[in-house]
């Protein structure tokens, strides 16, 4: 059976303080779904979570990283970098990381690479713009996006991949995909994983769904039967909310 997992990312949010104040919050909630559970908090305060919920089953992962090992790349941190301080798994491709910062799919290809090659899990995020959806081009988009950045890899290496579709015109704007949208990408993503490495590898790789997921609407998107969970921004940085999305499954 595929994972279900349900990741908070706090993007440029929480400073120390913060971050402490939101990880007790997090302790007291009480988990009743069978979904991993994961936040990413910025660099500074990786460490920081990494050592307050070490007992505890919720995963701290990073935001981002570059694809060099190390060298001339002021304000970079590197996959060696997070695996030495315990972080073992990296979302990658954000979309506010490919709008904001020219994060390209051939720069997301070696970001995949250099991740894998630290034994690093990967949350891929991919998805279409407002206008694609509107122009019909919503699938031929997001198979572009994946097949440039992934498709070079061997069959293996989805064992350490969980994707995760994010229509961007659904991030942070309160419009969320219908269940039945969100379904009919998801249904594509794992058909596009079928096509190039057979049904083995597509069935069991954990599809998230990303894009204003609040407690009143997981239940129904969690509930199609390809979303395997949520990426979750603006309401992973409230507890309780947080755990409302957890626990809809
Ligand atoms: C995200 O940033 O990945 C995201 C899904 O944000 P939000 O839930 O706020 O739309």
């Amino acid at each position: 059976m595929r994972k279900h997992i349900v990741a908070g990312n706090w993007k440029m949010n929480n400073d120390l303080p913060q971050t402490e104040l939101l990880i007790t919050e997090l302790l007291k909630q009480n988990k009743t779904s069978d979904a991993e559970v994961m936040i990413a908090p910025t660099f500074t305060n990786l460490w920081q979570a990494f050592e307050s919920l070490r007992q505890e089953s919720i995963e701290v992962i990073a935001q981002n990283m570059h694809f060099a090992e190390n060298g001339a790349y002021t304000g970079e941190i590197s996959a060696s970098m997070l695996k030495s301080i315990g972080i073992e798994t990296v979302i990658l491709g954000h979309s506010e990381r490919r709008a904001y910062f020219n994060e390209t799919d051939e720069s997301l290809a070696k970001k995949v690479d250099a991740a894998l090659a630290n034994d690093m899990r990967i949350i891929f995020c991919f998805g279409e713009e407002l206008a694609d959806r509107k122009s019909g081009n919503h699938e031929g988009i997001v198979e572009s996006q994946i097949k440039n950045a992934l498709f070079h890899l061997e069959a293996d290496a989805f064992k350490n991949i969980v994707l995760a579709y994010e229509p961007v015109w659904a991030i942070g704007t309160g419009e969320t995909a219908s269940p039945e949208q969100a379904q009919d990408m998801h249904a594509f993503i794992r058909k596009t994983l079928a096509d190039k490495y057979g049904n083995d590898v597509a069935e069991s790789v954990s599809i998230l769904y990303g894009g204003s997921v609040k407690p009143n609407n997981a239940k129904e998107i969690f509930g199609k039967p390809d979303v395997d969970g949520g990426l979750i921004g603006g309401a992973a940085l409230k507890a309780e909310d947080f755990y409302a999305i957890v626990n809809a499954f």
